[in-house]
């Protein structure tokens, strides 16, 4: 029998369809030749009692500095090597990051510029996300050309301070980007209603952290995906709600997927994990992101709306601080650091928290960590399953293992966990990117610029 690259033996397979039982799988040239039967490998890997997971699909990451920011000091920690690192570690294999003009910069340049950086670095595979600000005639006109680029996304943020005088501008690149098969992820919060809230705040002498919530109010979510939802309907485009926070918000979303609006949730695990009462901690800060965290009946929500397929991904959002950069004294409601890191311990925590209490299924779990992702931002089947002629990113999961999160020992040079402290059961023992040991038993074997910029087909519909 001629020899594979590599072999994985007796794991029990599970795919976004279920589990398809114990099986061999084996692996030539980064692709999966065959799954069950005779099988022998130059690598062979033991999995028995362990499970055997398509690679994480990570759509939402934060992996470089917005050029304009470069010379701000502290930045995020993080570049695409250690954030590949800590991905890896977490059983996620392909991140999507978010590349910010230049000013005055296309997307495509955007694209190239940032790729140039990034395949020099990365060891996940990589799709980039061309972050629209300055919606100009010449970008327009670059929308229906992404796509022969390989890239199918664009993003947009209703959050900032010149989105509502150039909403006509953005409705007409929603439209295009629909017409040529892109998706539009819409990070939802209501630029004016926060301006509002939070000036209000700062009046009565509540400029402090505690009352972050309070100065991003779930009404500001809720009417911006009042308006992504009418987006779509007006364009026919699909529409990518980005780190959805609130039940209100989710009810939205609900709504129009029932009438059949091509309107597509993500949520992040800091939503899912915690509740705003972490505001009034000492160390509050270091909760802090954009959406702030909600209340219980909210965790509650999104947890349902994971079960009941209304939330069709869960994301990292990872962007990486030190503990010291996050809990600078001098921050307020108008001057703080958004976002965490969570690219080693989201699938984990998933894993623990969802799938052995008993609220999501394994193969739910990875529809939200792969299946999905990979349909939406066109990578399927070619990632985001396991199955004859997919790539072979593949993580062998051990469901047994506990352990303890240490932000100080994981991956990312974020030196701290929004989770410190939490017992998880149920890590990655072994991780392959495209058919390379890329991690194993907690060591990075994976070498910077191994990973590459995978080049996306159109979104599809899930
Ligand atoms: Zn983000």
């Amino acid at each position: 029998m001629a020899k594979l690259d590599v072999v994985i033996r007796h794991g029990e397979i599970v795919t976004g369809a279920g589990s398809i039982g114990c099986a061999d799988i084996g692996i030539s040239d980064g692709i999966i030749v065959q799954i069950g039967g005779a099988l022998a490998g130059h690598l062979e890997l033991d999995a028995t009692a362990k499970l055997v997971l398509p690679g994480g699909i990570d759509a939402h990451v934060h992996l470089s500095v917005p050029p304009e920011e470069e010379d701000v000091d502290p930045s995020w920690v993080d570049d695409y090597t250690s954030g590949s690192a800590a991905a890896l570690t977490g059983g996620i294999t392909t991140l999507g990051s978010m590349a910010f003009p230049a000013s005055g910069e296309t997307p495509l340049a955007g694209l190239e510029r940032e790729a140039a950086i990034a395949r020099e670095q990365t060891i996940a595979d990589l799709f980039l996300h061309p972050v629209l600000d300055h919606v100009t005639p010449q970008v327009l006109d670059e929308i229906p050309k992404l796509l022969d680029a390989g890239c199918n996304s664009i993003k947009v943020f209703t959050v900032l301070s010149n989105f509502d005088c150039q909403v006509r501008s953005y409705v007409e690149a929603i439209r295009r980007a629909g017409d040529n098969g892109l998706i539009t992820l819409i990070h939802c919060e209501d630029y004016a209603l926060i301006e509002d809230a939070t000036a209000r705040l700062v009046a009565e002498g509540k400029s402090s952290l505690r009352y972050y919530a309070e100065s991003r109010p779930v009404i500001s979510e809720v009417v911006a995906t009042e308006r992504a939802v009418a987006f779509a309907e007006a364009t026919g485009a699909p529409v990518y709600i980005v780190h959805l926070s609130s039940a209100r918000a989710l009810e939205v979303c609900a709504e129009a997927q029932s009438h059949n609006l091509p309107v597509y949730v993500e949520t992040r695990p800091l939503y899912l994990h915690l509740t705003r009462e972490r505001f009034e901690d000492e160390d509050g800060a270091k909760y802090v992101g954009q959406p702030p965290l909600r209340e219980q009946q909210d965790v509650d929500a999104l947890w349902a709306g994971i079960r009941q397929g209304v939330v069709h991904t869960v994301c990292t959002d990872h962007a990486p601080w030190s503990l010291a950069a996050k809990l600078d004294p001098a921050h307020t409601i108008t001057n703080l650091r958004p976002g965490v890191a969570d690219l080693d311990t989201m699938l984990p925590m998933l894993y623990s928290e969802g799938v052995r209490s008993g609220r999501i299924t394994l193969s739910r779990l990875v529809e939200v960590t792969s299946t999905n992702a990979a349909k939406l931002f066109g990578l399927y089947p070619r990632k985001g399953t396991i199955a004859v002629g997919s790539d072979a990113d593949l993580v062998v999961f051990d469901p047994e293992l506990t352990l303890t999160i240490e932000g100080s020992v994981l991956k990312s040079n974020s030196d701290y966990s929004a989770f410190e402290g939490w017992q998880v059961t149920g890590w990655p023992e072994v991780t392959l990117r495209r058919g390379e040991v890329v991690l194993r038993d907690g060591e990075i074997i994976g070498q910077p610029g191994s990973g590459t910029i995978v080049p996306r087909g159109a979104t599809n519909p899930l």
